[in-house]
């Protein structure tokens, strides 16, 4: 059974105006899949989709076989756990320490502090920022920020993580590290998505598996041509 499911999912904001038309993707558990497309291609609103922050105007979107925009609202803080989510901008709480950026998490899904702590000092150093612990986030480099962020999304050990453009602030080093943690994240078992418009972040993983948006529908990267995704 894939991870995730999509059946001829649609979706505007204003009527008539389809950001996604009728497009089918089927993820497997553990895989690594860049999204591609230009700029306002549709692909964080397909991200917000998988999250639960937008929902399909037609068709459906199965993760581990649920309908996740049929969710009772009591099920819905815990489908949210199993998704983490990093963005271009990073999105932490600036004045607050790296360590309580990474706790917030954890203690929102009601973990002990005993568990809280250990579990915040295994992800700082995992992200190499155990050093850090005190410092606020605004005091940080971009790259230093993503990997808070990056540390904050995979706390609670998300199924899937989630990636807008994670490299979009950053500098090519940082960029590298970034995505040598994305991969590391990834070779634990957890199914990852990247979002970008940027063809050089796949050389950061030239296995991973390429799917391009264009006009509303997925369309995989093949060897010799692409196909639209069944
Ligand atoms: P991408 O992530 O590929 O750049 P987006 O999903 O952000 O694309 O945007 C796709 C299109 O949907 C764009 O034309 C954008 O302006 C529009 N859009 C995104 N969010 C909203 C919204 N909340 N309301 C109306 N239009 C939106
Ligand atoms: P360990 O394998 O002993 O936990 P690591 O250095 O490999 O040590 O990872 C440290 C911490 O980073 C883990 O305890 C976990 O909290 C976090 N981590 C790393 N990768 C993931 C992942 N894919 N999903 C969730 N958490 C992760």
């Amino acid at each position: 059974l894939p991870l995730i499911q999509c059946f001829h999912v649609a979706k505007s904001y204003v009527a008539g105006e389809d950001i996604l038309r009728d497009a089918n993707l089927q993820i497997l558990k553990g895989e690594f899949l860049f999204l591609m497309g230009p700029s306002g291609a549709g692909k964080s609103t397909f991200l917000k989709m998988l999250l639960g922050l937008e929902a399909p105007t037609r068709g459906h979107i199965l993760v581990d076989g649920r309908n996740i925009h049929r969710l009772s609202r009591k099920d819905i803080p815990a489908y949210r756990r199993t998704v983490g989510m990093v963005f271009q901008d990073f999105k932490l709480l600036p004045r607050d320490s790296v360590a309580y950026n990474v706790a917030l998490p954890l203690v929102a899904a009601g973990r002990p502090p005993g568990l809280v702590r250990s579990k915040v000092k295994a992800l700082l150093q995992f992200v190499g920022l155990e050093k850090k612990a005190g410092t606020p986030c605004c005091r940080l480099s971009g790259g230093e920020q993503q990997r808070v962020a990056l540390a904050r999304a995979v706390a609670n050990d998300p199924w899937i993580l989630l990636a807008d453009e994670p490299t979009g602030n950053l500098d090519p080093c940082a960029s590298a590290v970034v995505m040598e943690l994305m991969k590391a994240v990834h070779d634990r078992g957890t199914t990852v998505v990247v979002a970008t418009h940027d063809p050089s972040l796949l050389e950061h993983i030239p296995e991973a598996r390429r799917v391009h948006i264009h006009e509303g529908v997925f369309y995989e990267e093949a060897e010799a041509s692409s196909t639209v995704c069944a």
